[in-house]
């Protein structure tokens, strides 16, 4: 069977600030500015280069610091002007970069993970520490799995290690996909049974309220501390309840997966920048929601060895999944072909379009006869969502 990795990063907040971490921050901010500017006068993009050049200098110059830290602050420097140079081509850009974060990057030689003990050994200028962590519930799952790069960062909220976790995955041979279409205020899964199951998330619903919060903080309070935390409160609110929204809405989906062993996606990467992008998300999830619960949807179906496909996104909402003509509005939410007289919710559009492009993708035929090919007889079972548990509100 074919292994894929999965990714995950998790928080550790540290329970004491370790000595001399300002001077560790502005130090490392130093460092990562200083090759920043090397990089850019010499426009250089390769990590292994920039080290060459400005190692030596640098080791002279931070004698006590661990020698990695220059290491990770060439990786992150590589990283920024990259980044700074992809943004500037596509005219976004402006001046010239600059890192302000308290962050520093570590890699294995600079921290050592005990999930045990509840402790990070990490190497400082005046040598290695041993920090608490404050446990959480969540951290119990990377038990087995390997520790990655990680990221010293200071927040309002106190400092953490945040690390990346990596596991090798078997991932079965798919027997059919589910074909997926995220939306603002619903999910509508095809199934290969023929079946679509819709869920009505609210999400619209959700956004709208905080969204009004927020307007109501910034009508009354006109400027300040306490308008700042206000806000702040209120925003980590609602990403807080997405958030939860969007794993239980992953774990259904993945449920509904598990007995076909494969999930087809829409592929947004390439034209994430273009104004169809814009024109085709109209009414859709907001960008970064979209991505979140794909990436959630995405590591949940691989951990339990569903495939993960992503397919073309271009038109499915708007082209007939029986003959391939266009579509055109008939009554609220309703699409119609004029060529073959296929009418459906143009959320069942949606998802049957992806179920077929991922079994078109995936080298299967759909024969006449299946169930996703009957008109007009598509059965919908539609699930309100209710404080986290789903209920079926009707079928047929
Ligand atoms: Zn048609």
């Amino acid at each position: 069977m074919p292994f894929e990795t999965i990714k995950l990063t998790a928080k550790f907040k540290l329970k004491e600030i370790p000595n001399g971490l300002d001077d560790l921050f502005s130090t490392y901010r130093e460092i990562v500015n200083f090759l920043i500017t090397h990089a850019y006068e010499n426009n250089i993009t390769s990590f292994k280069r920039l080290k060459k050049e400005t190692y030596k200098s640098l080791r002279k110059e931070y004698p006590e610091l661990p020698s990695h830290c220059i290491y990770t602050a060439c990786q992150m420097a590589t990283a920024i002007y990259k980044s700074y140079r992809k943004r500037k081509r596509k005219g976004k850009a402006n001046g010239r970069p600059v890192f302000k974060k308290e962050v520093i990057m570590l890699d294995d030689h600079l921290f050592k993970l005990d999930l045990e003990k509840r402790i990070i050994k990490l190497s400082t200028p005046n040598g290695r520490v041993v920090l608490e962590f404050y446990p959480a519930k969540y951290h119990e799952k990377f038990r087995d799995w390997k520790v990655g790069q990680a990221w010293l960062v200071r927040t309002p909220k106190g400092v953490f290690i945040n690390v990346v976790f990596s596991k090798e995955v078997e991932v079965g041979e798919p027997k059919a996909f589910v074909g997926v279409d995220l939306n603002e205020n619903n999910v509508t899964l095809s199934l290969p049974n023929g079946e679509f199951v819709q869920i009505i998330t609210h999400e619209r619903e959700i956004r709208t309220g905080y969204f009004l919060k927020r307007r109501k903080i910034q009508r009354k309070i006109r400027a300040g501390k306490k308008r700042k935390k206000l806000l702040e409160k209120y925003g980590e609110r609602e990403r807080n309840r997405l958030n939860d929204l969007y794993h239980k809405l992953a774990n259904k989906i993945v449920e509904l997966a598990g007995k076909y062993g494969g999930i087809a996606l829409e592929d947004l990467t390439e034209i994430r920048d273009s104004i169809r992008y814009s024109a085709e998300m109209n009414g859709r999830l907001h960008r970064w929601s979209f991505r979140k619960l794909q990436s959630i949807i995405e590591y949940k179906a691989k951990l339990r060895g569903i495939k993960v496909v992503f397919v073309n996104p271009a038109h499915t909402s708007s082209l007939c999944p029986v003959c391939g003509e266009k579509l055109s509005p008939n009554g609220h939410r309703v699409l119609k072909c004029s060529n073959c007289g296929f009418e459906a919710d143009r959320d069942v559009v949606g998802s049957w379009n992806i179920f077929l492009r991922a079994l078109k993708m995936w080298g299967v035929s759909v024969p006449p006869e299946s169930p996703a090919m009957k008109t007009g007889a598509e059965k919908v079972i539609r699930y309100e969502w209710c404080g986290g548990s789903t209920r079926a509100k009707s079928s047929g």
